[in-house]
C-alpha cells in the first residue's frame, strides 16, 4: 500500500466539511469564495498548536484536532463574535491517513456544533505543527475589547479556573509538583479540560453590550488580566481566593499549590470580563442561559497594572503570572 499523497489527503479533509449558504467556493480553487454580511464587522484570529510545545507529544489526535480548533474560538468568543469560517495549515511529518481521520474527528465535532465551515488551508511536511485561522462576525463598534474596563467596573470570570494545568501537573509537568496521589477519575476530568476546552462562544456573543472589556484566559488569570489593565490604563484587583475552583481541582490540590494553578496556570480558555456593577443581575441570567458558571473576581481601579490579594486582605504575588513563549524559566 502506497502512503497517501498531498491531494488524497485534502480530499479527505474536504469529504468531512460542514456546508454554508454564505461559503460560495470551498476547498478546492486557489482562494476561497465567502459572502460577508453587509451588516457585521469581520473578526479575525489565528493560532498555532506546535507538538511539544502546546500539547505532549503523546496526545491524541482528536484533542488535538479540537484543541486546535477551540483555542482559536476562544478568540472569537473573547471578541463577542459569531463564528462562520476557517482555514487550516498542517504540517505533518508524514502522510497519516488514519492520524488525519482522528484529527478531523475531533476537529469535526466542535466545527458541527458551532457551525463553523473550513473552506480551505495549506498541507506540507514538516514537524507536527497546526495553524487555523477562524472568521467570525460581530455587530459594527461592539466587539468585546481589552481597552474598556472602567474604574468602579466589577471583574468577572467563566466557569472554574486551573483546571487544564491541574491535569499537567497530575502527570508532573508544569508550574506546581505534581501530588502524591491523585485519584484516576479526578485526574481524568482534570485532563480532559487539557484536552477538550470549551470555547465560551454563547456567553461571548451575549456580552456584547454587556461587558466593558474581555479577554479569554489561555496563558494564566493574572497575565491576561494584565493586558485588560494596560490596554484599559486602569489597575486591576484581584481576589485570588475568590477564584472559581472545581470540585476535582480542589480535591487534588490545596494551599498556594492551588492558589498558583487558578491564578497562572492558564488554558482554561474560560472568558474574564469587566462590567458595571449596575450589571450585576443581567450577567447572572446571561450565564444561566449559555449552561456557564460567573464567579465575581475583583474589580477595576485606578492606577496601573494586576494586584492579586488574599482574603484576609494581604497581598500575594505569583512566582510567575503566566505563560510567555519568549521567557526562560529563570526570567520569570
Ligand atoms: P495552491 O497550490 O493553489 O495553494 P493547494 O494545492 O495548496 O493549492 O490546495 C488545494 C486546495 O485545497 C485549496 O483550496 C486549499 O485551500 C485546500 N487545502 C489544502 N490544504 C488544506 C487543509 N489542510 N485544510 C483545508 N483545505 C486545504
Ligand atoms: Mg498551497
Amino acid at each position: 500500500m502506497t502512503a497517501p499523497g498531498e491531494f488524497d489527503l485534502i480530499d479527505r479533509i474536504r469529504r468531512r466539511v460542514i456546508a454554508r449558504d454564505d461559503v460560495v467556493l470551498g476547498i478546492g480553487d486557489d482562494a476561497a469564495l465567502l459572502s460577508v454580511p453587509r451588516d457585521g464587522q469581520l473578526v479575525v484570529a489565528m493560532d498555532t498548536l506546535n507538538a511539544g510545545v502546546h500539547f505532549p507529544l503523546d496526545t491524541a489526535p482528536a484533542h488535538i484536532g479540537w484543541k486546535a480548533l477551540a483555542v482559536n474560538l476562544s478568540d472569537l468568543a473573547a471578541m463577542g463574535a459569531e463564528p462562520a469560517w476557517c482555514t487550516l495549515s498542517l504540517s505533518l511529518p508524514e502522510a497519516d491517513d488514519a492520524w488525519l481521520d482522528a484529527f478531523l474527528d475531533g476537529f469535526g465535532e466542535l466545527a458541527s456544533l458551532h457551525r463553523v465551515a473550513l473552506v480551505g488551508g495549506d498541507t506540507t511536511r514538516g514537524p507536527l505543527s497546526i495553524c487555523v485561522t477562524v472568521h467570525g462576525f460581530v455587530e459594527p463598534g461592539l466587539a468585546l475589547r481589552r481597552d474598556g474596563a472602567r474604574i468602579g467596573d466589577d471583574v468577572w470570570v467563566s466557569g472554574t479556573l486551573g483546571d487544564a494545568s491541574g491535569g499537567l501537573a497530575s502527570r508532573g509537568i508544569g508550574p506546581v509538583a505534581a501530588p502524591a496521589a491523585v485519584d484516576s477519575d479526578i485526574a481524568s476530568v482534570l485532563q480532559r479540560r487539557l484536552d477538550r476546552p470549551m470555547p465560551r462562544i454563547v456567553l461571548g456573543r451575549r456580552l456584547v453590550g454587556v461587558a466593558t472589556s474581555c479577554i479569554d484566559v489561555s496563558d494564566g488569570l493574572l497575565a491576561d488580566v494584565g493586558h485588560i489593565a494596560k490596554a484599559s490604563g486602569v489597575s486591576v484587583h484581584i481576589d485570588v481566593d475568590a477564584l472559581p475552583a472545581s470540585g476535582q481541582l480542589r480535591a487534588a490540590f490545596g494551599g498556594d499549590d492551588l492558589r498558583r494553578l487558578q491564578a497562572s496556570g492558564g488554558d482554561d480558555y474560560e472568558l474574564c470580563f469587566t462590567a458595571p456593577a449596575s450589571a450585576r443581575m443581567d450577567i447572572e441570567s446571561i450565564a444561566g442561559d449559555a449552561s456557564v458558571s460567573v464567579t465575581r473576581i475583583g474589580t477595576v481601579d485606578s492606577g496601573r497594572g494586576v494586584i492579586a490579594i488574599g482574603d484576609a486582605g494581604d497581598p500575594w504575588s505569583p512566582t510567575r503570572t503566566g505563560f510567555d513563549h519568549f521567557v526562560t524559566p529563570d526570567q520569570r
